[in-house]
């Protein structure tokens, strides 16, 4: 099939090959769009570096005028925008408006805030060059490439483009393959607030078109999507020596102490782990369990699970999965944690079916198993028993995804949470760290690096310009041949009595 490439894409007209977005509650189509090819791809990143010069000199405070407008027609436009996001994703509707609502903080956050961030500071500059004034700058990197997955697709991207964008950098976004419309939605609303330049382009197409993005002339590169995709996203990066932010995978672990409100942790777990349909990259997908406190939460576990359905109507609490290549991935690590002697206390391969995956509870799953090891990306949970919170914290950290997690303790909470290997810990309550707009967000390990939200996601696309102005010509000249034998005694005197002393 091809199509003549709309407004506001490339904004170029070109006959292209074209894919179709599903809605993967009915498999019907919902939308068509080109696949951009390479040239298509550096036509955009070419405007968007012409844009990018007209953005910045807005300055903060136009910049976040700008945001605010674009803030609004998001807000006031919410119930279309969810209606997208449920066509594309099959999730419920109000799963959709969650996800924009935490968007829409987050905008207005990094608008508000950019200008004191990001903006000019003076420095001490010390002793020895105490006639500079020295003030360091966040200027912005130039042109974003913004790489997006499809299990939150307002949430996610708009994490790395709102602050990119705020830090005064264009971005040229190429959303999911699943979630195409929504990615056309957001950058036709953006265009709506910003008519003068494309500062927000957007490209569309399958993996290639992303691949193409990192090949080009862009300046960092922005990605959220597997690990697997984001080692091959680095690579590429690095043949250009263009910096990378990646926002990969989890594999999200709960910890529950003895002294834990126990029907708030179960809850916790319960929402966590089947909520989207286990499509969460914070995700709660291990559980574990003080033995204290072990058939208790089970139990809370399975009796809250059985209020839970996935289903396409209108009733149910989550929907189909997105991806219907991850069902299979699902079946092979519940078909694994069972062969290998764990149990199915709620649900099991049952519950699979060709587009919908019931609550499944899994316990006695060895560690090595894949349902213990891998990111499973649906609504399953592993819950183990365990001696004590020594034990739980070492299973819990011993992984090579290091995203999110949640600690449920009364005494211990704080010293647990900073004891755990993942970029942030929520304490009696899950995944609260995504929806506080001034904490950073990401991972280590292979759930990549590099921080979006907060101060450090508006810094992630700047760079620090320093600035040293000499006020006025200092008696000692340290940076001249005109140096002298006394000024190099007179430097070495001071030094010593500055930092030589013994303590
Ligand atoms: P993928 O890694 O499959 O894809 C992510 C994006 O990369 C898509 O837009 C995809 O395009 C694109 N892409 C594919 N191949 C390449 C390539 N060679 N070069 C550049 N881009 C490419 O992830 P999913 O979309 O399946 O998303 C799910 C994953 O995202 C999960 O692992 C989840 O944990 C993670 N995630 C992480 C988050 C975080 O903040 N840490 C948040 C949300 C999700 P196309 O779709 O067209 O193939």
């Amino acid at each position: 099939m091809t199509t003549v490439l709309p407004e506001h894409s490339t904004g170029e007209t070109a006959q292209r090959e074209t894919f179709d977005s599903l809605n993967p509650a009915t498999d019907e189509v919902v939308g068509t769009y080109p696949i951009h090819i390479a040239e298509d791809v550096e036509a955009a990143v070419s405007r968007a570096h012409e844009a990018a010069v007209w953005w910045d000199s807005l300055g903060f405070d136009g910049r976040a005028d700008r945001l605010r407008r674009w803030k609004g027609i998001v807000t006031r436009r919410m119930s279309q925008l969810a209606d997208v996001v449920r066509t594309e994703t099959g999730k419920p509707t109000g799963d959709a408006q969650l996800e924009i609502v935490l968007a829409i903080e987050h905008m207005e956050w990094a608008a508000k805030h950019a200008k004191k961030i990001l903006g000019r500071k003076r420095r001490a500059a010390g002793l020895l060059l105490s006639n500079n004034a020295a003030t360091v700058e966040y200027q912005p990197l130039g042109v974003i490439g913004a790489i997006g997955p499809w299990n939150y697709p307002v949430y996610t991207p708009l994490g790395s483009v709102t602050y990119a964008l705020a830090a005064g950098n264009a971005v040229v976004f190429k959303p999911s393959e699943y979630t195409p419309g929504v990615g056309k939605w957001l950058v036709d609303t953006f265009a709506e607030a910003v008519p003068e330049h494309p500062v927000l382009q957007l490209i569309t197409g399958l993996g290639e078109t992303g691949a193409a993005l990192t090949r080009s002339d862009v300046n960092k590169i922005a990605f959220t999507g597997s690990a697997t995709t984001g080692k091959k996203v680095m690579a590429a990066a690095a043949e250009k020596l263009i910096p990378v932010v990646i926002e990969a995978g989890g594999k999200d672990p709960i910890l529950v102490d003895s002294d834990a409100d126990i029907e708030a942790a179960a809850d916790a777990t319960v929402w966590g782990a089947f909520s989207n349909a286990g499509q969460t990259c914070t995700g709660i997908e291990r559980a574990y369990v003080h033995e204290q406190v072990y058939d208790e939460f089970v139990a809370k576990v399975i009796d809250k699970a059985s209020g839970v359905r996935s289903g396409t109507d209108s009733k149910a609490q989550y929907g189909p999965a997105t991806m219907p290549s991850q069902i299979d991935i699902i079946r092979g690590h519940v078909q694994d944690a069972l062969d290998r002697g764990g149990k199915a206390v709620y649900g099991g391969l049952d519950s699979i079916g060709d587009r919908c995956v019931q609550p499944i509870v899994l316990v006695d799953v060895p560690e090595n198993s894949k349902a213990v090891k891998e990111e499973t990306f649906g609504p399953t949970v592993t819950i183990a028993k365990v001696a004590d919170m020594e034990e739980a914290l070492a299973k819990a950290n011993d992984s090579r995804y290091g995203l999110g997690s949640a600690v449920f303790s009364r005494k211990q909470g704080m010293d647990l949470a900073r004891r755990l290997k993942t970029g942030a810990t929520a304490i009696n309550a899950p995944l609260s760290y995504a929806g506080i707009a001034s904490l950073p967000f990401g991972g280590h390990a292979e759930s990549g690096f590099g921080r979006i939200h907060g101060p450090e996601g508006l810094r992630e696309f700047s760079r620090p310009k320093a600035i040293a102005r000499q006020r006025f010509t200092a008696p000692i000249k340290l940076t001249s041949f005109q140096r002298t034998k006394s000024t190099d005694k007179l430097v070495s005197k001071l030094i010593a009595v500055l930092h030589g002393r013994k303590r």
